[in-house]
């Protein structure tokens, strides 16, 4: 094992110890799209100890453009992101504990997805579930590492509770500006992301190592400019979150619809179907439309719309961004 990580022991900041610590960490990455995939194959490669990575999505070719942990083969096989990331991702690395799961991220989940988490690291694509990441970390004293790309450009900021301002605080701070970044309009090269996931990387390895000066500004680059940039945040005094006041965690919703990100396609998510049986939704489903499934999604295809539910109830509605007709699709052919 020492062999494995022996040039990156020489690195002073993280030695025999740290390297040590890195075995002993415990990280989850939310999201594995383009941010995590990086992440996620710099940390399983450089050592941390336990990996549990969660993505609600399954992978098309426009995510092999700068998803590096996926192949063709992949989409052959109709496998989510998480599962092929951990079956990849095992080849890598098969000293470490590696976990691929396929779910949603949200508050009635997130709390026992991060459960003895020493790190959480945030792949996301949307702003809602990386404020209920803030919730979490800070009600449970767990660090946090955001980050973002779009375009050319993107951010990242590491979340120490109790030590550094959190993302809401930031939020107010650069009143939004930037932050709420979205790839639905404006297109992303894969350097952008390939960079900020290295930043939050190496983030992640300092907060578990404990050596190192970690970055407590948001730091923004444009890779196409060349630039890069920090700035600066002062914590907040009534920040809702640092005061305590969880409000995305606390929050409660009905059958909920998210417009997904650039893909002309809405997630519906009804928290009261629990879990479905493929074989009796197939039998079911099989005269209205054509229904192919295996152990982890289910497609359904009906007037020219394609339907993707997942073993937990979740499905995806492609070929529309219409959301209210994808909630009536969904109660229609899944459940109310
Ligand atoms: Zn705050």
């Amino acid at each position: 094992m020492i062999d494995r990580y022996s040039r990156q022991i020489l690195f002073p900041g993280i030695g025999k110890e740290g390297q040590r610590k890195l075995g002993n960490s415990y990280i989850v990455i939310i999201g594995c799209g383009a941010l995590g995939t990086i992440i996620a194959t710099t940390l399983v490669r450089a050592g941390v100890g336990k990996v549990r990575i969660v993505d609600r999505d399954f992978i098309e070719y426009h995510n092999l453009q700068r998803q590096v942990l996926f192949d063709e083969e992949d989409i052959k096989n109709q496998l989510p992101k998480a599962i092929a990331a951990e079956r990849h991702l095992k080849k890598v690395n098969s000293s470490i504990e590696i976990e691929g799961i396929v779910a949603d991220v949200n508050y009635t989940n997130i709390e026992k997805l991060t459960s003895g988490a020493d790190l959480i690291l945030d792949g996301l694509d949307n702003l809602e579930t990386r404020f209920l990441i803030n919730d979490v970390s800070l009600k449970h004293k767990i660090p946090w590492v955001y980050g973002g790309a779009i375009s050319s450009y993107g951010m990242t900021m590491s979340i120490i509770p109790g030590k550094t301002p959190c993302l809401q605080c930031a939020w107010t701070n650069s009143s939004g500006h930037g932050l709420a970044l979205t790839c639905d309009t404006a297109g992303v090269i894969g350097p952008a992301p390939f960079i900020i996931g290295s930043l939050q990387s190496v983030e992640a390895m300092k907060i578990l190592v404990g050596t190192g000066d970690i970055n407590r500004d948001v730091i923004i680059i444009d890779v196409w400019q060349g630039t890069f940039n920090h700035l600066e945040i002062s914590p907040r005094v009534e920040c809702p979150s640092c005061q305590g006041k969880f409000e995305f965690l606390e929050a409660r919703f009905g059958t909920r619809t998210t417009s997904l990100c650039g893909q002309n396609a809405v997630q519906v998510l009804n928290p009261r179907v629990k879990g479905v049986s493929f074989k009796e939704l197939a039998a079911r489903l099989k005269s209205a439309g054509e229904v192919s499934y295996n152990e982890f999604i289910l497609n359904f295809t009906v007037d020219s719309r394609e339907i993707v539910i997942f073993p937990d109830g979740r499905a995806i509605i492609k070929n529309t961004a219409d959301e209210s007709l994808a909630r009536g699709l969904y109660a229609k052919y899944i459940g109310a």
